[in-house]
């Protein structure tokens, strides 16, 4: 068994701790943040660094979990996560729940909550999780000759130098990984990312009632050059997010405003009885530059390096719309405990090749449809702004199935299972009862402007 260090303590690292202890790894985790994710959510926004962003996963995340982590379902839940169902009936839109719709269901919560919960589940199955440590690169072994590929043997830290058998570096979208292999010597790491991205102007409420409004799914509900994002989350809690380019001046002028946002977000259908809630934090957060970003680590043939690897974001982020970046991160933190299983340390190079090929046969598909939908999403916005329709065969399509879920529940659960990514998702995409009916709407998509007012009207709602 191997002594194993992973970077960073949120999801993606606490994830991978647990999957590789319960193999009987020797685990630490070292993380920058000197404070815990707080057991109540409610004061994560005073005390904490990192704001309580209401999370949910995708079902293929629960699925996974479910199988392999249940433990951690079970104190998710214990701790407030709701259960939830993604194909749940909206009233008198979708029908009943059937049989097996149980695949659907994910866990909504506030982000310190799942990670709390994780957390005391890892510390009790005897991981070390060290706070305050700062990862700054990777320690050099070189007595001698260097190995080819270069062979990391630890990390140097805030507090010294900590050696592994293996790294895995889990420190989220803004790892430092590439500028930590060019100073051990790797020069070759590339990174591909989206140019442009999207902005989130957000403000978090609980409702008056303890119970989420009605109307949840979908979540995205995407509006000319505007976008909002619906979590629900634990304890009647959840967010309302406008979606915008990153680059949209005008709206990212306004948007600051907590009228003018609110003034937005009343341009949504069914919007009043989101806004109903109590706010719990002051004014509107904005987060900004969210894109698709990829390090190609894996992609030669030769690893570039040995002894760490990266895993979840630090590898590929994707933007949060697709709400994609846990089920990929528990994905990927599987396929490394596959790979471990499979051969041994002894042999790093096979190590990395055999995470390397798990990685680039799923994932980067992954990641790749997902950096197809922010490319589009952001030429209809842009066609949006400029008064114009986006008129891509492809997005036309998926609109079309987006519309057909709506009236019909067999599409419904179709397109949700693709969104969900759960097995089986793409063969009933392309059944030909599926692809006939899409087939019959296009024509309606032709050339139609993406729902709700005009791009000048929504700007002088917005601003008035
Ligand atoms: C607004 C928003 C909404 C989202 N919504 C969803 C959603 O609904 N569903 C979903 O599945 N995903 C969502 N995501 C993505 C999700 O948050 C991430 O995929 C998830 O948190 C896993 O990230 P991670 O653990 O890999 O990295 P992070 O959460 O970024 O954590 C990295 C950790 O590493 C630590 N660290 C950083 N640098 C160092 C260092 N040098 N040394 C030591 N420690 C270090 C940090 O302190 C942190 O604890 C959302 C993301 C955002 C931004």
């Amino acid at each position: 068994m191997a002594r194993i260090v992973v970077l960073g303590a949120a999801l993606g690292g606490l994830q991978t701790a647990l999957l590789l202890a319960a193999d009987g790894h020797d685990v630490i985790v070292l993380e920058r943040d000197p404070h815990p994710a707080p057991h109540d959510p409610d004061s994560a926004w005073s005390r904490w660094t990192r704001p309580g962003i209401p999370h949910l996963p995708l079902a293929r995340w629960m699925q996974l979990a479910e199988d392999q982590l249940p433990e951690l379902v079970r104190e998710m839940t214990a701790a407030g996560a709701e259960r939830t169902n993604v194909v749940a009936p909206e009233p008198g839109l979708r029908g009943r729940l059937r049989a097996d719709d149980a695949r659907f269901d994910t866990l909504a919560a506030r982000r310190p909550l799942l990670e709390s919960a994780a957390t005391r589940l890892a510390e009790a199955t005897g991981v070390r999780i060290r706070r305050g440590v700062v990862c700054r690169g990777f320690s050099d072994p070189r007595d001698g000759r260097p190995p080819r590929p270069p062979h990391v043997t630890g990390v140097e830290t805030s507090e010294g130098t900590v050696t592994a058998d293996l790294v895995v570096d889990c420190t989220g979208r803004r790892s430092r990984l590439p500028s930590w292999l060019r100073d051990f010597g790797v020069r070759e790491v590339s990174e591909e990312s989206g140019r442009r991205g999207f902005a989130y102007y957000g403000r978090y409420f609980r409702s008056p009632d303890g119970a989420l409004p009605a109307t949840t799914f979908p979540l995205v509900v995407e509006h000319g050059s505007l976008g909002l994002l619906r979590i629900p989350a634990d304890h009647g809690t959840y967010s309302l997010c406008l979606i915008i380019r990153s680059d949209d001046r005008e709206l990212r002028t306004l948007l600051r405003d907590e009228r003018a946002w609110s003034a937005a977000v009343r341009l949504f259908p069914g919007a009043d009885a989101w806004l109903a809630g109590r706010p719990i934090t002051d004014g509107v957060q904005i987060m900004g530059g969210l894109t698709d970003r990829k390090r190609n680590l894996y992609d030669a043939e030769q690893p570039l390096v040995t002894g760490v690897v990266a895993v979840g974001d630090a590898w590929a982020y994707t933007v949060p719309t697709v709400g994609r970046g846990l089920a990929m991160s528990l994905e990927h933190s599987l396929a490394l405990r596959n790979a471990l299983r499979e051969t041994c340390l002894t042999d790093p190079v096979d190590l990395v090749t055999r995470f390397a090929a798990a990685t680039n046969a799923d994932l980067a598909r992954i990641y790749r449809q997902t950096t197809s939908y922010t490319r589009h999403r952001l030429a209809e916005m842009d066609a949006h702004a400029a008064g114009r329709p986006y008129d891509h065969p492809g997005w036309r399509r998926a609109r079309a199935l987006a519309h057909l879920a709506r009236q019909d529940p067999d599409a419904l659960r179709v397109e949700r299972a693709a969104a969900h990514l759960l097995p089986g998702a793409a063969e009933a995409l392309r059944a030909p009862v599926v692809a006939a009916a899409v087939d019959r709407l296009l024509h309606e998509f032709e050339g139609r402007m993406p729902p709700g007012p005009a791009r000048p009207d929504a700007l002088k709602a917005v601003a008035e």
